[in-house]
This record gives structure tokens, C-alpha cells and sequence, in this order.
């Protein structure tokens, strides 16, 4: 167990890091809000999510595997399979769980509250893939765990998975642009950056696509995919209409009570 805190800890700081270098180098746009705000904004986010993570799970997703095991309960502790099947199907099955999540988080309006703090940056890059609002991070963690126990994932899949969802999350919002050679070959696999800034584009049929978070199948199997922006990847405007000056997207106390406040109008007062 504490091997796996520092195999999570470890291939987070390092993907992360990464990344951030890798933007800092070769950035595809330019933020309309200071990076230090943003970031500090976002990377409360992570606190406090971390935080609700510990309250929810306090030892962790593998436990709710263990339980399953225990029971004999779910579909991979109950059809016989080897054991390097059950994890390679039970990571795709996870993945394409949080695909449905995330579609109903966008569907269902007193989740797109907690979910559109998320959306409501105004620009991209890693530390957007970390922001989520707590409540989401803990509403998550349980759709998880209800997934988990339901497909009797085994307990080595749920680090990869998690390792796995995290890495994506960074590696897709983070402010770079793949050139066309690799973009296009590794869009059919994995959901690539220029594919999820459409999913952050300001025009609502654009963000209510491209929900995958990992494999970018879910989308073109369950017919949401957006090949490209009207605007093109260059033309499109990223954030929410409603949240687009600094003092509405911006700000620990303003990300922490966005899902409760009233949601503004277009113009500022
Ligand atoms: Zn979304």
C-alpha cells in the first residue's frame, strides 16, 4: 500500500512536471489571466480534492477491489479470464465509465453546477486538468468505487487506472499543440489536446462533445465526437460565456463557491 502512494505521488509530480516544462517551452496560446493566479486557484482545487479523497476512500479505491474479491462479486471475479485480460478490459471498462460520468455531469444541470467550475477556466493547461471542484471529486470517487465493485475489477488495474486517468487528464488540457504528423495517428487512440480544447470551446454544442478523458473511442462509438471547431483549433475561444473575466473565473474563495452562486449574466454589472 505504500509502494502505491509513491508510485501515485511519483508518476503525478513527474507527468505533471513534464508538462509544465513542455508548455512553458513551446506554449500554444496565451493566458488572459496571470498564470499565478490561475494556478493558484486551480491547485487549491487539488488540495481540497485531495482532501475529500482522504474523506470519502480513506484507504484508498483498492480496498473497494479487495472487497469485491472477498465477496466474489462483479463481472471479473466471476468470469474466468487471465489475469493480464481482467486488467487491460477492467482499464478500458473504467474508462469508459468516467466517459458516462462526465457526459452526465455535462446533462444533468446540479452537476454541470459543480462540473462547469472545471470549464469556467479561461485558458488550458496542466493545472486545468486538475481543477475540479471537491464535491465533484467526491461524487466521482464513489461512481468509481460503485464501478469497481460492480465489474469485480482487480486490485493491480486500479492503480493503472488511476495513474492512467491522471496522466491523460494533464497530458489533454495542457497548453501545447502536437504537430500534425503524430497528432493525427495518436487522435484515433488517445484524446490529444487540440481534440479536448473543443470539449472547453466557449460554443456549447463544441463543449458538450469530446468527453473522453483517455481513449478518445468513446466519443466515436457513442456518436460525440468533433473532429474540428467551427472556428478552427486556433479561432476557438476557450471558457464559459458567463464566467469570462478574471474576477468570476478566478480566485480560491470564487472556484470553491462558484456551484452555489447564482450563475451570473452575459455582461458584468
Ligand atoms: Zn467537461
Amino acid at each position: 500500500m505504500q509502494n502505491e502512494v509513491w508510485l501515485r505521488m511519483g508518476s503525478f509530480i513527474t507527468v505533471l512536471a513534464l508538462m509544465m516544462i513542455w508548455e512553458a517551452m513551446f506554449p500554444n496560446r496565451t493566458s488572459p489571466v496571470a498564470s499565478s493566479k490561475r494556478w493558484l486557484s486551480n491547485f487549491f482545487l487539488v488540495f481540497c480534492g485531495a482532501l475529500v479523497g482522504r474523506l470519502v476512500v480513506p484507504a484508498g479505491l483498492a480496498v473497494v477491489a479487495i472487497l469485491a474479491d472477498q465477496h466474489q462479486f462483479g463481472l471479473f471475479n466471476v468470469v474466468a479470464m487471465p489475469l493480464w485480460l481482467a486488467i487491460a478490459l477492467a482499464v478500458v471498462a473504467l474508462d469508459c465509465l468516467i466517459y458516462w460520468q462526465h457526459r452526465v455531469f455535462h446533462r444533468v444541470p446540479i452537476l454541470w453546477r459543480l462540473h462547469r467550475v472545471h470549464h469556467a477556466d479561461p485558458h488550458l493547461d496542466a493545472s486545468t486538468g486538475l481543477r475540479f471542484h471537491p464535491v465533484e471529486i467526491g461524487l466521482s470517487i464513489v461512481v468509481k468505487a460503485i464501478g469497481i465493485y460492480l465489474l469485480g475489477v482487480p486490485i493491480e488495474a486500479i492503480l493503472i487506472f488511476e495513474i492512467t486517468l491522471n496522466a491523460s487528464a494533464i497530458f489533454n488540457h495542457s497548453n501545447i499543440k502536437l504537430p500534425n504528423w503524430l497528432e493525427n495517428p495518436l487522435r484515433k487512440i488517445i484524446v490529444t489536446q487540440a481534440m479536448h480544447r473543443i470539449h472547453h470551446s466557449q460554443v456549447v454544442n463544441e463543449t458538450d462533445s469530446n468527453f473522453g478523458f483517455c481513449l478518445s473511442i468513446w466519443d466515436r462509438v457513442f456518436a460525440s465526437y468533433t473532429q474540428r471547431a467551427k472556428k478552427g483549433d486556433d479561432g476557438l475561444v476557450l471558457g464559459l460565456k458567463e464566467y469570462a473575466t478574471e474576477s468570476r473565473n478566478t480566485g480560491i474563495g470564487t472556484v470553491l463557491l462558484m456551484p452555489f452562486r447564482k450563475t451570473p449574466k452575459m455582461k458584468e454589472p
